[in-house]
């Protein structure tokens, strides 16, 4: 029967791409004949396997348990659910990766963080044949070229698996998707399991904490970090540590930290998780507006849509001080005049820090953010725009303020429809949340390359998402108030 031979050939990929040890393969064998339930299972000669992606094994494996009726209905998330449990009997116990990335760690951080990645994908944990659809192009803007990604990986959910989550009731275990217990969970009724999914124990500021890897990756080696304690976002002279330890350890890696308060922070405010990975963010190259040197540590403003102040440093613990007296001076600051109040009943000032080594110098962004609304704003008075929510509506986190726009899959139908629209001069309906910004491309296109035409206008689209996520506007009066505020942060430091 195929299914035999099928069993071999993903239990061979496993031996040859290391997730498995020889010694290993009999016992792995038995335990994919039982999951799978083949009861005349034998050998046979499947030859040499050479396959980069898990995908295309693992298909032909989902199929013959759809048939047999080991999980129904035929949608992603069930096919997904159900190789996971493939893929876990392949991966090594978490004790073990653990060991394996501590011993890589010491001798060299790159070794450990390409190890622990490589068996994210590997595992197929990080679907690699899915986030390669994604849609990734640069666009010049006044701010240098941004980073624009439409993600296709996070796949859509579809109707038959919502009916079966609907018949459910929900449990408290895990308490959330970030919780340290999702290793290994294999799901139930009203939580989707994650039997392969792994992570890793790293102490930070002498607290526990768990790397992961992203599994939509919108970066390279997009990491989270985890704290062991299911906990709120809290950001406060803690996080700066975290942050560095964390960059001490791996100095090829960035971490960063959404802000703690609801509109202006990430989609999960009640797990305390940090975001980071291996990657050249625009924010890095942005340009410099002024600096000012207190005895180690330089001060900067920075020319980028959201207000940035980056504190640089050789001294540590000069970025991890300074960083808490910024963000208490930043606590309580108001400006009437540019529409920033820190308190009403509740706080409203808040700041996304991200840190990352260059060399031996400690480098920190401090992005000052408000999450104040109005009556002509519910969603966020420092949020973007209800007319820039045709291209993005969720919130700014600490990507998006590094400038790596994540745009929802719709686009890529939406944008294919607005070059079509633009190319045979007709127009949209006029219920088409796009039909402003495409009578106004319209009058720009000027024959211009589509592709090229489309992508910048998107990128430019975004950067005005963000200026509206910015305390202190781009305009002379908002650079008057930027300038204010920093003048008066210097004097507060010095
Ligand atoms: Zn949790």
């Amino acid at each position: 029967m195929k299914i035999n031979s099928d069993i071999k050939s993903l239990c061979l990929y496993g031996i040859n791409e290391l997730l498995l040890e020889k010694e290993d393969f009999d016992y792995t064998i038995n335990k994919l004949i039982h999951l799978l339930e083949v009861e005349d299972y034998s050998d046979s000669d499947v030859g040499d396997i050479e396959v980069v992606e898990p995908s295309s094994l693992l298909r032909p494996i989902l199929n013959y348990a759809f048939t047999k009726g080991l999980f129904k209905p035929d949608t992603t998330t069930q096919r997904d659910l159900f190789e996971a449990k493939i893929m876990d009997i392949l991966l090594p116990r978490p004790s073990t990766i653990n060991y394996l990335f501590d011993k890589l760690l010491s001798d060299d951080p790159v070794k450990a963080t390409n190890y622990f990645y490589k068996l994210s994908q590997k595992s197929n944990y990080i679907k690699t044949e899915r986030t390669s659809k994604n849609i990734i192009w640069k666009s010049d803007t006044p701010y240098g070229p941004f980073d624009i990604t439409i993600n296709l990986s996070k796949p859509e959910k579809d109707p038959r698996d919502i009916i079966k989550q609907g018949k459910t009731t929900s449990s408290t275990y895990p308490k959330c998707l970030l919780c340290k217990e999702q290793v290994g969970f294999y799901g139930n009724q009203s939580k989707p399991g994650r039997t392969n999914h792994r992570i890793v124990h790293m102490e930070l500021n002498k607290e526990d904490f768990y790397l992961q890897y992203s599994p939509y990756v919108y970066y390279n080696e997009h990491s989270i970090v985890l704290k062991k304690e299911h906990e709120p976002m809290n950001v406060t002279i803690n996080t700066f540590k975290r942050l560095f330890d964390f960059v001490d350890k791996l100095p090829h890696y960035f971490l960063g930290s959404n802000a703690g308060l609801p509109i202006v922070g990430g989609s999960i405010l009640s797990h305390e998780h940090y975001q980071g990975g291996r990657h050249h963010f625009p924010i890095e190259d942005a340009k410099i507006l002024s600096e000012h040197i207190i005895d180690d540590i330089t001060i900067r403003q920075l020319h980028w849509p959201l207000s940035v102040i980056r504190l640089v440093s050789k001294n540590r613990e000069t970025v991890i001080k300074t960083a808490d007296k910024l963000f208490k001076f930043w606590e309580n600051y108001n400006d009437l005049e540019a529409g920033i109040l820190s308190h009403t009943d509740k706080p409203h000032n808040a700041i996304t820090p991200i840190a990352r080594k260059d060399g031996d110098l400690y480098i920190l962004d401090v992005t000052l953010r408000n999450n104040q609304t109005s009556d002509e704003f519910p969603l966020g008075i420092f949020h973007p725009h209800p007319e820039n929510h045709h291209i993005k509506k969720e919130n700014i986190g600490l990507i998006e303020v590094m400038g790596l726009a994540v745009l929802p899959a719709r686009l890529k139908h939406e944008l294919q429809e607005i070059k079509n629209v633009i190319l045979n001069n007709e127009n949209l309906p006029k219920n088409n949340i796009h039909y402003e910004w495409v009578t106004y491309l319209k009058g720009e296109y000027k024959g211009k390359d589509i592709d090229e035409f489309i992508n910048k206008e998107v990128a430019l689209k975004f950067v005005k998402c963000i200026e509206n996520s910015g305390v202190f506007k781009q305009t002379s009066a908002g650079k008057k108030q930027f300038d204010r505020f920093t003048r008066e942060l210097i004097n507060y430091l010095s």
